[in-house]
């Protein structure tokens, strides 16, 4: 067995579900489901060790999230080996080795940043102060696109502010989860942080399990619906980071070769299976030809392949499911009569989930590949003559996470940037997301923030003293 191996042999099981690679099929693993019936020993763990870990300083659990970080850094490479071959993405570019490393710096971002008991009045006659404390027990939820970065979002600031964890990976990515946690956990007390292995109605029994006081959820609309219901008893706190349809556009006076590499890693970036990517690409008629031309330029520049092999910069589609839905997407942009610049061709005897790079031109807005979220490798590239057009298109889905605008002139761009529905709106870049700055839905990308300081304050109860 090769050293980076070595992981990914101690979190899986000796039997159980097969998990296998989505780009060649091997079966790389085993996973022993839990049951919805066992949630509650987990959530048990995390009740038991939280007043606990609540009663360390917090000097105490950012040292412990420094650590955590360290520990990620080395076991980099390991953690890399089991996110390439569970989820397909390759360890190269934007892809395997990011995401680890990015592990590292929300850990350590998280505890750096600081939450100061914060003075509200101070007159001589009254004193009030607003303290930030532990909810509880945190149910942490998460998807199979970015399975190790997201399960870190959500577990470093609830451990930060005191609570305890139970986190339930997707079942597509859940030997990513399990790999993350035990590094993480290697520097932890006992039942701090827990995960459970499982599908979804595991996943709804963490939310309806009377003690998880918070429940962190990154996933799509639907789903994140049915959180919404299922925690409604409890009516515990929520966090949901839910799917977009980021609207990308390109006013006139931009520079297509300038801006055709931003354009391509923003819409391609984990094979476009990132809730913030650019899905639906706006761009004037007096520069449309020109923009096409340099992002297939661009496009046909990217290797593709096996997530393992070095030279790779894309992989395949973490699962069937979402293969279908691009296949079907591309196949009624074709049955429209929009032009396929590049890919749209999948040979569907190869082995692995892999769906070309795919530009999609001369499309009309109302086709299902605009309104709806691709999660994949399939661009529509939209004309329009109007700007003002072109942001009423923009805005006229339900979903609102991100968005971006591209122009010569920065001060364009952000007077057509603030007038988009979105929680985040990108100038000549899109998709970046950094610890320092939040980040969240608008309309159904759901509601809360996570990062940065408003991310600490969102999975703890505000208390006032007065007096
Ligand atoms: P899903 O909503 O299908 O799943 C998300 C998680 O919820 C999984 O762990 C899933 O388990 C679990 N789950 C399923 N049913 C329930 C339920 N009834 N109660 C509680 N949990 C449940 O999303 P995907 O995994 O398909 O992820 C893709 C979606 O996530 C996209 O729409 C994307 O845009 C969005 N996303 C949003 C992000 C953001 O920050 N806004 C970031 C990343 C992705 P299982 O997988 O085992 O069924």
């Amino acid at each position: 067995m090769e050293a980076r191996e070595a992981l990914l042999s101690r979190v899986s099981a000796p039997s159980g579900t097969k998990i296998k690679d989505p780009a060649t099929g091997e079966v790389i693993g085993h996973v022993e489901f839990a049951h919805p019936g066992d949630v509650a020993a987990a959530v048990d763990k995390a009740v038991a060790a939280q007043p606990a870990w609540a009663a360390r300083s917090d000097e105490e659990r950012v040292a412990l999230l420094l650590r955590a970080a360290d520990n990620i850094e080395a076991h980099a490479e390991e953690l890399a080996y089991v996110v390439s071959r569970e989820q397909g993405k390759t360890l190269n570019g934007l892809g395997a080795r990011f995401e680890v490393q990015a592990c590292a710096i929300w850990l350590r971002s998280t505890a750096n940043t600081p939450l100061p008991v914060e003075v509200l009045v101070d007159d001589g006659t009254n004193h009030a102060e607003l303290h930030y404390r532990p909810i509880g027990v945190v149910g942490a939820i998460t998807p199979w696109n970015w399975p190790m970065i997201i399960a870190v979002w959500q577990i470093a600031p609830s451990l930060r502010m005191g609570n305890t964890v139970v986190q339930k990976p997707s079942e597509y990515t859940t030997l990513s989860g399990l790999a993350v946690a035990e590094v993480i956990g290697e520097v932890l007390p006992a039942g701090v942080l827990t995960v459970i292995a499982g599908a979804g109605d595991v996943g709804e029994a963490l939310v309806r399990d009377r003690r998880v006081g918070k429940v962190m959820f990154t996933g799509s609309v639907k789903t994140g619906m049915k959180v919404v219901e299922a925690s409604a008893g409890n009516l515990s706190r929520l966090t949901l980071e839910l799917g977009g349809n980021d609207a990308g556009i390109v006013l006139p006076d931009a520079d297509p070769q300038a801006i055709a590499e931003g354009l391509f890693w923003g819409a391609f970036i984990n094979n476009g299976q990132t809730c913030a990517a650019l899905k639906r690409l706006y761009v004037a008629d007096a520069i449309y030809d020109e923009v096409v031309d340099a992002l297939a330029g661009m496009t046909a520049k990217i290797p593709m392949g096996v997530g393992l092999d070095e030279g790779n910069l894309l992989g395949p589609l973490q699962n069937k499911m979402q293969w279908n839905v691009v296949n079907r997407l591309v196949e009624d942009a074709k049955a429209r009569g929009a032009r396929i610049v590049m890919g749209g061709d999948p040979d569907p005897g190869a082995p692995g989930f892999f769906y070309p790079k795919t530009l999609v031109a001369d499309i009309d807005n109302s086709a299902p590949l605009v309104q709806e979220e691709q999660f994949g490798p399939a661009l529509p590239i939209i004309r329009y003559t109007d700007v003002e057009q072109a942001v009423e298109w923009a805005n006229g889905v339900d979903v609102g996470l991100g968005a971006s605008v591209w122009s010569a002139d920065r001060d364009k761009a952000r007077e057509i940037g603030v007038r988009l529905q979105a929680g985040t709106v990108w100038l000549n870049s899109h998709g970046g997301v950094d610890p320092r700055i939040p980040f969240g839905g608008a309309k159904h990308s759901g509601y809360g923030l996570e990062f940065g300081v408003d991310g600490l304050k969102a999975v703890s109860v505000p208390q006032v003293v007065s007096g």
